[in-house]
């Protein structure tokens, strides 16, 4: 799979959710914005654009979500139009207000405002009941009392036409009959349902007589018990797209069979019609987005929760340390086609990197520490050093840090036995502590299993700030934090979470839970930080030299400060495997 292009090598860019024109139209427009501009231009809906985000509320959103919601929020900006948030709310079983208010914060958080225009499918259920009996009075539905099965056994196949139910021949006067004693509660869960009388033979099986309601004596999360039968999402969609006046009412490839039962209610009912179009959902490799599989990690304690940082959740990736921004860039940059693909989770990650580059000011940190005792530095003597924020953007300013007799350096920068292109800390040889001095390696400590628990160094007093008086060369230079001045954390180190590039293709008889990754999380409980540390609060972000870019967890105090790593500083996954 192709890398990820790096930040401003793509044509087209979005800092903004659709804010800057000018850059936008450095791209091609990608085709939902060619049909956008036909209609336009031919005049239709008075050149309004108005879409939508229908999430279902029965799950926290996801990043496939987060691609709708660019695109949908986008192109109304992009358009002078607006966007709706609107919940489709249909199905009583599996909804939560949990759900309904994550939603909320997940889209405000990516950069969008929906304004007043909320909505919920479940304010419309009357509408869309008296929408109902219109299609009974002229003909269009009825009553089936067929059992489930039989009801199933008789819809065909795609090579097979169906059979007309018994039932469909039923008087007006007792379609109607039995659909108000359906709202009154006079039946059981599935003694009865709506139908569309469409045609039994119809090649496209949703087009034969599709459900339109089934009695469910179920409270809703909304609604309470003021309902016993519940529209299906066909029956809902579309009629709750066109009543809030929606132009273009773009969703999923999976939908485009559905297409035609949409049109077709819409042009029964003699109302709006706003234009389904389809576009290619995003898949991601090393990753599960359905939320039936995330809420299966979820509830058997898979991962800690829908925010867990490994989840491809928008609070996952908010916990992590992603920013709207990067999400938005991201989104941007895989755009918008008709074909069905996956994208690369490296393109992810370079989107954060990206942002990340420009935003986080650099710290040092050593997350698996081993202590350096300088021998001929004094005991109680403290150097105060002057460490830059950022490597090419002076408006990040600098801070002091501490330098002392005892440092912590990371423990893949000492090697005892290396070899000669080893350029950090080995017996008898010279390195930079960034910021701080040139020290040259003496001798080691070793624990009883003839571990290194001790390095010993001396310094060059007259390199102060990294150079050799001498100017002789000293190739490497390694991070460092003051023993005396460390701050403690605890470091949480995120890889894939699925082992499997296609985590959803599994061989029969397996479970794709099998397929998590067993290293997805490793946590470093001893990691030393630079002081300046201390006070940072849940949510900020910053470079750990050489180490990469890392959030402050949200549940992180300043008496147990925790940090989650959000990306490497290079695609590691690359070197690894290619
Ligand atoms: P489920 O996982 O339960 O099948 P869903 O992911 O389709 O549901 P919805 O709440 O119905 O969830 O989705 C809201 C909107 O987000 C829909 O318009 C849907 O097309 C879109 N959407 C969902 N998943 C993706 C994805 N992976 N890529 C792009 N858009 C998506
Ligand atoms: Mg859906």
């Amino acid at each position: 799979m192709e890398p990820p292009p790096k930040n401003g090598s793509t044509d087209s860019s979005a800092s903004e959710p659709g804010g800057d024109v000018a850059k936008v139209e450095t791209r091609s427009l990608n085709f939902i914005e060619q049909i956008i501009e036909a209609d336009r231009a031919a005049g239709k809906n008075n050149g309004r654009v108005h879409t939508r985000f229908p999430p279902e509320p029965n799950g926290y959103l996801h990043i496939g979500h987060a691609k709708s919601i660019c695109l949908n929020f986008g192109l109304a900006s992009r358009y002078n139009g607006l966007c709706n948030l609107r919940f489709d709310d249909t199905n009583p079983a599996k909804e939560d207000v949990e759900y309904v208010d994550s939603i909320q914060e997940d889209v405000r958080w990516l950069g969008f405002d929906w304004d007043e225009r909320l909505y919920y499918a479940s304010d419309r259920f009357e509408e869309l009941y008296q929408f109902a009996e219109r299609l009974i009075q002229e003909g269009l539905a009825y009553v089936d009392s067929q059992h489930l099965e039989e009801m199933r056994a008789n819809r065909g196949t795609v090579t097979e036409p169906g059979k007309d139910s018994g039932d469909r021949s039923r008087s007006v006067e007792e379609n109607l009959d039995l659909f108000r004693r359906m709202r009154a509660g006079e039946f059981e869960d599935g003694a009865h349902v709506l139908r569309a009388k469409i045609d039994m033979a119809h090649p496209n099986m949703l087009m034969r007589d599709p459900l339109l309601y089934r009695i469910r004596h179920a409270h809703h999360h909304r609604t309470g018990d003021r309902w016993c039968i519940y529209p299906m999402y066909d029956w809902t969609h579309g009629q709750c797209d066109s009543l809030e006046g929606i132009t273009h009412s773009i969703c999923t490839l999976e939908f485009e069979t559905h297409r035609a039962l949409y049109d077709w209610f819409i042009e029964k009912l003699g109302l709006h019609h706003p234009q389904q179009i389809e576009f290619a959902r995003l898949n991601l490799n090393y990753t599960v987005m359905s939320k039936r599989k995330l809420l299966e990690l979820v509830e058997n304690k898979l991962v800690s929760g829908w925010d867990d940082p490994r989840m491809p959740t928008i609070c996952g990736l908010r916990r992590r340390g992603f920013t709207p921004e990067s999400i938005r860039a991201f989104c941007d940059r895989i755009g918008i086609a008709r074909m069905n693909s996956v994208v690369d989770l490296s393109w992810l990650e370079q989107a954060i990197r990206d942002d990340l580059n420009t935003k986080a000011p650099r710290v040092m940190g050593v997350l698996r520490p081993l202590k350096v005792v300088i021998e001929n530095y004094p005991e109680d003597q403290i150097d105060e050093l002057e460490a830059a924020n950022h490597p090419a953007d002076e408006s990040f300013g600098s801070r002091i840090v501490p330098f002392s007799r005892e440092v912590y350096i990371e423990q893949e920068d000492f090697l005892e036995d290396a070899p000669r292109k080893y350029f950090r800390l080995s017996p008898g040889r010279e390195v930079r502590l960034r910021y701080a001095y040139l020290v040259t390696c003496t001798s080691v400590v070793k624990d009883d299993d003839g571990h290194v628990i001790e390095v010993r160094c001396t310094y060059d007093p007259a390199s102060k700030g990294g150079n050799a008086p001498d100017g002789r060369k000293v190739k490497g230079t390694i991070h460092w934090v003051s023993a005396k001045h460390a701050v403690d954390a605890k470091v949480c180190l995120y890889d894939r979470l699925f082992s499997q590039e296609s985590p959803d293709d599994v061989p029969e008889g397996q479970d794709w839970k099998d397929g998590l990754n067993p290293g997805s999380l490793e946590i470093l409980s001893d990691a030393k930080l630079e002081p300046s540390l201390a006070t940072a609060a849940p949510g900020e972000r910053f470079q750990f030299e050489r180490n990469g870019y890392f959030c402050v967890d949200q549940d992180s105090t300043s008496e147990s400060l925790t940090f989650n790593r959000t990306a490497t500083l290079r695609d590691s996954w690359i070197k690894q495997n290619k």
